[in-house]
C-alpha cells in the first residue's frame, strides 16, 4: 500500500490513548476539596501528597510547589546557588533546566550528553568543572536514569551539589534507589504532559533538613514551619500548590505503577520488533533501571538505511500515517536566542558572567541528537498491542517505500514542466 503522504491510506486514523488520564477517583477528589471550602495550599491533601511522595522516594522530605520550573529554582537556591556561581547542565533538555539557574543568578555551563541515553555525560561534566562551579543539574531524559553513581562520586570529589531534574522520571529507580533521591535535591513536574499531572504542579524531594526547611519557607512567604502567620524570617514568595492540584495528584500517583507496567510491556514488544527496522534505533536497555516510566521513547534516525531520506521528510511520512512522532528539540539549548548577545542576558544582570562563549559553543553529541533523534510520547504506549502494531506498521511502510519519498520530493522540486 502506498505511503499516506503520497496519497495512500494511512495506517491509523484513531488517536492513541488520551492524556491526561482520569476516572471517578480524580472527579471525587476534586469535589471533596470543593465542598470543604479549603481550596488553597493548606488543604490536608497537600501534606498527604508530600508524605506519599517522600515515602515513595524513601526520603524524609517532599515539598510541593506550583510547577517544575519553580521546583528547580527553589532547589538551586536551597543548594546555595547564587550570583557568580557556575552550574553544569546538559543542553539537550527543556529550557527550564537552564533558565532556573539564571533565575537564581547563576551561570549555566553546558556540557555534552552521552549518545546512548541522551543524558549528561559524567566525563563531560567533570571537564566543565572550574573553581566557580557550585552544582550540577542532572536531567533524566525521557525517564532514563542518568549515571548517578558517577555524578555522586564527582560531586564528592569536587565539593559540588547535585540537583536532579526528574521532570520525566516519576517512579524510576536506578541501582536500587529512586531517581530524585540520589542527589542533594530532586525536582519533579506535574505539568499536563507529564506522567502524573494536575495541569501544573511541582515537587522537591530531599534528605537534608536545611534544604527542606529552606524550600518550604521560600515557597511560603519566608515563614517558619512552626512560626507565626505574619512572622517572616527570610525573603520568600508564594509558590504554593492548591488543594485541588494535590487531590488530583494523589489519585494520579496511585495510577502510575499500573501505567508504568503497561508501558513497560508495550515497550518490550516494540523493542523486540524494532530489530527488523534498522532505520530507527532505540536506546539500549539499562539493566540497572527499574520502573523506567518511558515518558519519551527516543529513536535515532539513520538515513543510510532509509534510502537517504532526510529525517524530517520521514517524520512527515510517519505523521501522515497517523503516528505522532515528534522531532524533538530543534537545537541545543545554547542556540536559543536567549543565549545570544543581542538578548542582553549577560549584560543586564550583574550576577551572571559569561562562563561559556554560548555563541560559539558546539557540543557534538547534543548537536547530533538534535539532528537525528525523534521521539514518541508515553501515551502512544499506554494502550494495547494493537496500538504498538500500528506504529510498527507505519515504520515498516516507511522502510519498504523510503525511496518513493525521494522520487516524489525531486519531482516536486523540479516542478511542472
Ligand atoms: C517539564 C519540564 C520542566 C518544567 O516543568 P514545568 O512544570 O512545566 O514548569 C523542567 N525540566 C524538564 C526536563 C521538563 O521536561
Amino acid at each position: 500500500m502506498k505511503l499516506a503522504l503520497l496519497g495512500g491510506t494511512p495506517v491509523r486514523s484513531r488517536p492513541f490513548s488520551p492524556w491526561p488520564d482520569y476516572d471517578a477517583e480524580e472527579e471525587s477528589a476534586l469535589l471533596g476539596v470543593l465542598h470543604c471550602r479549603q481550596w488553597g495550599g493548606y488543604h490536608p491533601a497537600v501534606k498527604e501528597l508530600e508524605r506519599a511522595f517522600a515515602e515513595m522516594h524513601e526520603v524524609p522530605y517532599a515539598v510541593s510547589c506550583v510547577n517544575g520550573t519553580v521546583a528547580l529554582e527553589v532547589a538551586l537556591r536551597a543548594a546555595g546557588v547564587g550570583p557568580g556561581d557556575e552550574v553544569i547542565v546538559p543542553p539537550f533538555t527543556f529550557v527550564a533546566s537552564a533558565t532556573s539557574i539564571l533565575l537564581c543568578q547563576g551561570s549555566p555551563v553546558f556540557a555534552d550528553i552521552e549518545p546512548a541515553t541522551l543524558n549528561l555525560s559524567p566525563r563531560a561534566a567533570e571537564a566543565a568543572v572550574t573553581p566557580r562551579t557550585r552544582a550540577i543539574v542532572v536531567v533524566h531524559f525521557g525517564g532514563a536514569p542518568a549515571k548517578m553513581d558517577a555524578f555522586r562520586e564527582l560531586a564528592q570529589r569536587r565539593n559540588l551539589k547535585i540537583i536532579e531534574d526528574a521532570a520525566h522520571a516519576h517512579g524510576a529507580r536506578w541501582k536500587g534507589k529512586s531517581v530524585g533521591a540520589w542527589g542533594d535535591v530532586g525536582t519533579f513536574s506535574f505539568q499536563s504532559f507529564k506522567l502524573i499531572t494536575a495541569g501544573e504542579g511541582g515537587m522537591i524531594v530531599t534528605r537534608s533538613d536545611e534544604i527542606a526547611d529552606f524550600a518550604w519557607s521560600y515557597c511560603n512567604q519566608g515563614r517558619r514551619r512552626d512560626g507565626g502567620w505574619f512572622e517572616h524570617v527570610r525573603l520568600g514568595t508564594n509558590y504554593r500548590m492548591t488543594g485541588f492540584q494535590a487531590a488530583v495528584l494523589q489519585a494520579q500517583l496511585r495510577k502510575l505503577p499500573h501505567q508504568t507496567q503497561i508501558r513497560t510491556a508495550n515497550l518490550a514488544y516494540f523493542r523486540e520488533r524494532m530489530r527488523e527496522f534498522p532505520g530507527l534505533t532505540l536506546s539500549p536497555e539499562d539493566p540497572s533501571a527499574v520502573n523506567h516510566p518511558h515518558y519519551l521513547v527516543p529513536l535515532r534516525y539513520h538515513a543510510e538505511h532509509l534510502a537517504g531520506v532526510p529525517r524530517d521528510r520521514a517524520l512527515e511520512a510517519l505523521g501522515a500515517e497517523g503516528i505522532p512522532v515528534k522531532p524533538g528539540y530543534p537545537y541545543p539549548l545554547y542556540r536559543n536566542p536567549l543565549f545570544r548577545r543581542e538578548s542582553g542576558l549577560l549584560t543586564r544582570h550583574p550576577g551572571w558572567h559569561a562562563a561559556q562563549d554560548y555563541e560559539n559553543l558546539n557540543l557534538p553529541e547534543a548537536e547530533r541528537a538534535c539532528r537525528d533523534a525523534l521521539w514518541l510520547n508515553h501515551e502512544v504506549f499506554l494502550g494495547d498491542e494493537r496500538d504498538v502494531d500500528d506504529v510498527l506498521r507505519a515504520i515498516e511502510k516507511l522502510h519498504r517505500q523510503a525511496s518513493s519519498l525521494l522520487t516524489a520530493a525531486s519531482a516536486a522540486t523540479r516542478g511542472p514542466k
